[in-house]
């Protein structure tokens, strides 16, 4: 895999004219419909937009879970769409972390082996595996609950799980889809403010998708608008 030359290390995710049609009866569906899109290393963006806007479709083009109708996703400097399906199953599991409004917890596993699951996909060391899982969890405030399976705990609690689980391989790049779409609005807080703590400590760069404009604006470093799959615009914030 190569990186472009630059002084500079390349953008985190760096996009250029991104589409993503889907065939539809005799017609078809711009779900992502050109969008050229930056993203800094250690950045936290939010991407916001009415349903159906496509923010989800280009949240999985940038996890590589879908590829694009044309245009290009850059991955710091690593186009997606010259990897093979070998290079892009390592990508998903090694750089991205994904967290999903529905948390995706095997209700028959406890905690620990939740979040050990992409580590054995990754084929961690047992030994390590331990290790890193207790961190995972450490660093989501859930030491204490390592034997414990998801129906035991909160809906707070069982995303910190899945945001544990999804800093397991230790990602660059996380990816979250309506993170606090199933939490009231305090937890949801403290979710935000945990990603965007683990963000600034580990220099983890964050994508996330919401519609609450609220919420984004108080942990979110730049404000993405997107609508019909076009980028509207966009707004940094101090
Ligand atoms: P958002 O996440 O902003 O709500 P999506 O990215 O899920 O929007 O969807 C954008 C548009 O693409 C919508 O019109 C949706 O119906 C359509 N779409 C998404 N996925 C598919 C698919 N697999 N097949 C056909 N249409 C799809
Ligand atoms: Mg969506």
């Amino acid at each position: 895999m190569k990186s472009v030359p630059s002084s500079k290390p390349a953008p985190a995710v760096q996009t250029s004219d991104v589409c993503r049609y889907y065939p539809m009866g005799g017609g078809i569906i711009r779900a992502v419909d050109g969008i050229s899109l930056t993203i800094e290393r250690g950045e936290f963006v939010a991407l916001l937009g009415q349903s159906g806007s496509g923010k989800s479709t280009l949240l999985n083009l940038l996890a590589g879970l879908d590829r694009p109708s044309s245009g290009s996703v850059l991955v710091r400097g690593r186009d997606l769409a010259k990897m093979s399906s070998e290079e892009l199953a390592a990508y998903r599991r090694n750089d991205v972390g994904m967290v999903f409004q529905a948390f995706h917890l095997i209700p028959s596993m406890t905690i620990t082996e939740n979040v050990e699951l992409p580590m054995r996909f990754a084929e961690v060391d047992r030994a390590e595996r331990g290790q890193r899982v207790r961190e995972s969890l450490e660093q989501v405030g859930l030491g204490k609950r390592l034997e414990h399976r998801p129906s035991e705990l909160s809906g707070g609690e069982q995303q910190r799980v899945s945001l544990a689980r999804a800093l397991a391989n230790r990602p660059s790049l996380l990816l979250a889809d309506e993170p606090t779409g199933n939490l009231d609005s305090r937890t949801g807080e403290e979710i935000l403010k945990l990603i965007r703590d683990l963000s600034l400590s580990l220099g983890m760069t964050v994508v996330m998708v919401t519609h609450e404009r609220a919420l984004a604006e108080r942990f979110a470093q730049r404000l993405v608008f997107l609508a019909d799959g076009k980028l509207l615009s966009q707004e940094a914030l101090a």
